[in-house]
C-alpha cells in the first residue's frame, strides 16, 4: 500500500437526533439514544474531500413538511448557525472549495446537504443512487427524494469495490454494502494516525462488539459481513475506528485529527 497522506480531518457537527435504541440494534430495548449526524472534511494535496453531508437545513423550519410524518418520531437539536456550509467556513474553507463528496449512503441524515456542492464530484457505492430514488416501500421514509432530485445532473461516480481514490494510499473508499445497497466507509491515512470512518456500516460501539447490524438494513447478512470486514481492516491497518453515529466516539474524539 502506498504511503501517501491526507493532512487533516475535521469532524463537523450536524443535527443531534434522538431515536429508540431498538431501531439501531436488534434485541436492544427502546430507551431513547441521542446520536450525532456529523460530516467529515478531509484535507488532501489534491483537494478537499467531504464524507457525508448531514441533514437537509429545510428541517430547521418544518421537519414534518420536509421529512414527512416520521419526523415526529425523530426529535433533533440543530441550529441555523450550525448548517454544513457554516461548519466548513468555521474551519477556514468555503463550501465551493470542496472538490469531492463521498456519500456513505442516501439516508436522510447523510444526504441532506448535497446541494451545497453543485460543482463537486460525487462518489457513492454501486446501486445507491437508484435505490435512493426508488427504495422499497417500507424504507421509503428514510430516503428523501428532494435531497436527490436537484443532483441528477451532478457528476456522480458509483464504485462497486474498494478504491484508493488518489492512487497514493491516502484516502481509500471501502465498499461496505448491506445497510443500504451502496453503503460505503472511508479509510484515511494521516501524518500521525489512520482513521476509518464507518458511515452506517456500524452504528454504535455495542453493535460493533456484538457484530449485529441495524434491523433496518436492506440486507442483514451482507451488513454483518461488511461490519466484520470493517473490524478486520481496523485490525490489519491499525486504524482508529470512528463510528459516525456513536455518541461516545463523538464525545471522546477531538474535532480535528492529523
Ligand atoms: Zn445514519
Amino acid at each position: 500500500m502506498a504511503d501517501g497522506k491526507a493532512q487533516k480531518i475535521w469532524a463537523l457537527p450536524g443535527a443531534m437526533v434522538t431515536l429508540p435504541k431498538s431501531l439501531l440494534m436488534l434485541g436492544a430495548d427502546s430507551a431513547p439514544i441521542t446520536l450525532p449526524a456529523p460530516s467529515f472534511l478531509i484535507e488532501h494535496p489534491k483537494g478537499l474531500i467531504l464524507f457525508d453531508t448531514g441533514c437537509n437545513p429545510k428541517i430547521l423550519d418544518d421537519p414534518v413538511a420536509y421529512w414527512g410524518p416520521m419526523a415526529a418520531n425523530m426529535p433533533f437539536e440543530w441550529k441555523k448557525s450550525e448548517t454544513l456550509d457554516k461548519q466548513i467556513e468555521r474551519v477556514g474553507y468555503k463550501a465551493s472549495d470542496v472538490k469531492y463528496v463521498v456519500l456513505s449512503h442516501g439516508h436522510l441524515d447523510h444526504a441532506g446537504g448535497l446541494t451545497h456542492f453543485p460543482n463537486a464530484k460525487f462518489i457513492a457505492g454501486a446501486g445507491e443512487l437508484r435505490y435512493a430514488y426508488w427504495p422499497d416501500p417500507d424504507r421509503r421514509w428514510a430516503f428523501i427524494l428532494e435531497d436527490f432530485l436537484p443532483t441528477r445532473n451532478y457528476q456522480w461516480i458509483e464504485l462497486g469495490q474498494d478504491q484508493d481514490l488518489f492512487g497514493d494510499g491516502a484516502v481509500t473508499f471501502l465498499y461496505t454494502p448491506g445497510h443500504t445497497p451502496g453503503e460505503c466507509s472511508i479509510l484515511v491515512n494521516l501524518p500521525h494516525r489512520r482513521v476509518l470512518i464507518t458511515g452506517d456500516t456500524v452504528h454504535t460501539r455495542a453493535s460493533l462488539e456484538h457484530e449485529i447490524a441495524m434491523p433496518f438494513s436492506v440486507n442483514h447478512m451482507q451488513a454483518r459481513q461488511s461490519l466484520q470486514r470493517i473490524k478486520s481492516i481496523r485490525d490489519i491497518s491499525g486504524a482508529q475506528l470512528w463510528i459516525t453515529h456513536d455518541p461516545d466516539d463523538w464525545k471522546e474524539n477531538p474535532r480535528e485529527l492529523d
